[in-house]
């Protein structure tokens, strides 16, 4: 009985119960915005404070710069194949597909805001912070990686007793973080059937419909990555049941679901990683908060298929060669997205400009994004995980 009313089950229920509210009671459902927004800011109130400490304390722990070198190329490894393999699994899905050029489409009415300044310098100086504080406050999750990384490979050559100190300080400060997370996860049931109650409302499910073919090959395609591809990894590589697995996790999947952001969904990654999937803190502690800024399976797969569909509503041919460069801007677009709802939306801009369709083209795909969105972060923090479980079995305790 027990077992029934856990909060994992809850929170299925929470989002089933979500969508039907949204859909029978759309007024009321818009008027709980603020518990959902409230449920969502609980979350990214610890997300800072624990991906500073986190990646800290796991690389300090770290015995020496090899070891470090060591995992560090691992994960990035990692991150930089199954992306690319989620992006060759988009193509390979859209052109077995064949989108028939979609007939009475008409561009959303709701406001296209793109940032057309993403480019390659931009994604480069996305990079480099030039005050800490500064991106702290804004919340610049790679820009508090990159710093946290030298701090504490900095704190490795102090003296013993310094480096005590420092460590045991952010240690304590990562697991005050996680504790809080648990009490947060305790809410979510409620949270995110607010969340979902909300989307719904707001967007309506009609819009998934009229772009029934477009929805249809982005499902298709993260399925098959995530159960396929990831799944396969898991076990070959990860020596890990994928579906034990997924089990141990669904907790931070379900929230990534609801949230759609895999920055919001960390701290909920971080505990289920360590307290149910029994990987090594340092581990988790350095390839989720990474994984939450730069792997983005999920991402890298929509943004291959929204370029081709689009393409294809211009009566846009792409050749081979085309093809390949989307290859590359979606994968470089994914990295450089952040782990917040709609992000994607922004960084497709050089994956349009890369191949030449025309920006504004992304009005058409606006109406259904936030629900494809809620899908691919789900992927995306999949992607996380299964790299912690198995970069966990390549690093000695
Ligand atoms: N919402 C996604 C995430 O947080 C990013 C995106 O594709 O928009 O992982």
């Amino acid at each position: 009985m027990k077992k029934l009313f856990s909060i994992e089950n809850l929170t299925v229920l929470g989002i089933i119960l979500g969508i039907a509210f949204g859909v029978f009671f759309k007024e009321q459902a818009l008027l709980i915005k603020p518990l959902g927004d409230a449920f969502l800011s609980a979350l990214k109130m610890i997300t800072i404070p624990l991906i500073f400490a986190s990646v800290f304390v796991s690389i300090a722990s770290l015995s020496s710069v090899n070891e470090i070198k060591d995992m560090g190329i691992k994960t990035i490894l990692y991150y930089f194949s199954t992306t690319a393999l989620a992006v060759a699994t988009g193509i390979i899905v859209v052109n077995l597909i064949h989108f028939s050029p979609p007939e009475g489409l008409t561009f959303s009415d709701e406001n296209v805001h793109i940032n057309k300044e993403f480019s390659f310098e931009s994604l480069i100086k996305s990079f480099i912070p030039s005050n800490i504080f500064q991106s702290l406050a804004e919340g610049k999750v790679l820009h508090v990686i990159i710093f946290s990384i030298l701090f504490a490979i900095s704190v490795l050559t102090l003296q013993q007793y310094k480096k005590d100190i420092i460590t045991n300080f952010f240690d304590g400060i990562n697991d005050s973080m996680l504790t809080i997370a648990k009490w947060i996860i305790n809410l979510s049931p409620l949270g995110v059937f607010a969340l979902v109650a909300y989307i719904v409302a707001e967007k309506g499910l009609s819009s998934i419909f009229s772009l029934w073919q477009y929805v249809l090959a982005v499902i298709v395609g993260l399925f098959i990555h995530a159960v396929v591809n990831l799944g396969l990894i898991a076990f070959l590589i990860g020596k890990v049941n994928p579906f034990k697995y997924f089990l141990q996790v669904k907790e931070a999947l379900l929230i990534a679901f609801s949230t759609s952001s895999s920055s919001a969904t960390l701290p909920v990654s971080m505990e289920v990683a360590e307290k149910k999937a029994g990987i090594k803190k340092k581990v988790a502690g350095f390839v989720l908060p990474l994984g939450a800024t730069i792997n983005m399976d999920g991402t890298a797969l929509y943004e291959a298929i929204a370029a081709m569909f689009v393409a294809s509503f211009y009566g846009i041919h792409l050749s081979i060669g085309e093809q390949i460069i989307i290859f590359f801007t979606a994968s470089l677009a994914a990295i450089g997205a952040a782990g917040i709802p709609s992000a994607g939306l922004v960084t497709m801009t050089l994956v349009f400009s890369a191949v030449g369709i025309p920006l504004e083209g992304i009005a058409l795909i606006l109406s259904v994004d936030r629900f494809l969105d809620m899908l691919r972060t789900t992927v995306n923090v999949w992607g996380d995980l299964i790299g912690a479980k198995i970069i966990d079995r390549f690093v000695k305790d």
